[in-house]
C-alpha cells in the first residue's frame, strides 16, 4: 500500500509541476488514506488495475492482464509480465508459455487449469519484451498483494527469477532457490522454472517435474 501511496503522491507532484508550480508543502496532501484504499472485491480490484495509469507501462499497454482463473484456488502461479499475445487478449498465461503453464498443471498435478489462479508482478506488457523494472514491480505490487489477500492460497509458485525475487525480497539466483520451500503465516512460496524458459530450454523440464512433485505433496 505504501508502494502505491508514494506513486500517487508522486503523480500528484508532477502534475502540480506542470501546472507550473515550483514548491509545495506536503502537509496539502493529508494524512486520508481513503482514496487509495484497494477494495476487498476481485472484479472492483480488476476495475481499477483497469484504471490505473501509476507507471510507464500504462502507456504502451493495449490491455492490462489482471489475474484470471478460480477465486477461491488453493495454489496460485505468479509469472513476470504479460507478453504480446496477453497484451492483445487481456489474459494472463494466454500464449505459448500459457499452453506449457497449463501441460505443467494438468498433466503433472492434475489439476485443471480453471482450478488454478495465474497472475504476474506487473499487469502491463513491458516495451520490447524487457523485464519489469523495480519502480513497475513495486507500484504494481499492491494489486498482486491484494490479489495474494482476497483469494487466500495455500502454495504460491514463483514461475522465475523475477516472480521469485519480487514475492521473496530475496534476489538469489533461480538455480539455487527453485524447489525450495519458504513458508510464512500467509502462505507457502516455491519457485521453478518459467514455461518460457521451459520452451527455450527443454532439458530444464526434469528438473521442473521434481518441483512440480514437491508442489504436488504440499497440496
Ligand atoms: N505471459 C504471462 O502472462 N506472464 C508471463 O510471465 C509470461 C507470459
Amino acid at each position: 500500500m505504501k508502494n502505491l501511496k508514494n506513486a500517487l503522491l508522486l503523480k500528484q507532484l508532477y502534475l502540480l509541476k506542470q501546472l507550473g508550480y515550483n514548491y509545495t508543502s506536503l502537509s496539502v496532501f493529508k494524512e486520508d488514506d481513503s482514496f487509495i484504499e484497494l477494495p476487498n472485491n476481485l472484479d472492483k480490484l480488476k476495475k481499477q488495475a483497469e484504471d490505473c495509469h501509476l507507471c510507464q507501462l500504462s502507456k504502451s499497454r493495449s490491455r492490462v492482464v489482471f489475474g484470471s482463473g478460480n477465486p477461491n484456488a488453493d495454489i496460485m502461479f505468479v509469472g513476470e509480465a504479460p507478453s504480446a499475445t496477453e497484451d492483445s487478449t487481456g489474459k494472463a498465461f494466454d500464449g505459448r508459455s500459457g499452453e506449457m503453464l497449463t501441460k505443467m498443471v494438468e498433466n503433472v498435478l492434475k489439476i485443471p487449469r480453471k482450478e488454478i489462479y495465474v497472475t504476474n508482478i506487473v499487469k502491463c506488457k513491458p516495451a520490447n519484451n524487457s523485464k519489469p523494472n523495480a519502480t513497475q514491480a513495486h507500484t504494481c505490487q499492491s494489486f498482486l498483494q491484494k490479489e495474494i489477500e482476497l483469494i487466500k492460497p495455500k502454495i504460491i509458485v514463483a514461475l522465475g527469477e523475477i516472480a521469485y525475487h519480487y514475492l521473496s525480497g530475496d534476489d538469489t539466483e533461480l538455480v539455487k532457490v527453485r524447489g525450495t520451500i519458504h513458508k510464512n503465516d500467509k502462505y507457502t512460496l516455491i519457485t521453478t522454472y518459467h514455461p518460457s524458459h521451459l520452451l527455450r530450454n527443454p532439458s530444464d523440464k526434469q528438473l521442473v517435474l521434481e518441483d512440480l512433485k514437491k508442489i504436488k505433496e504440499l497440496l
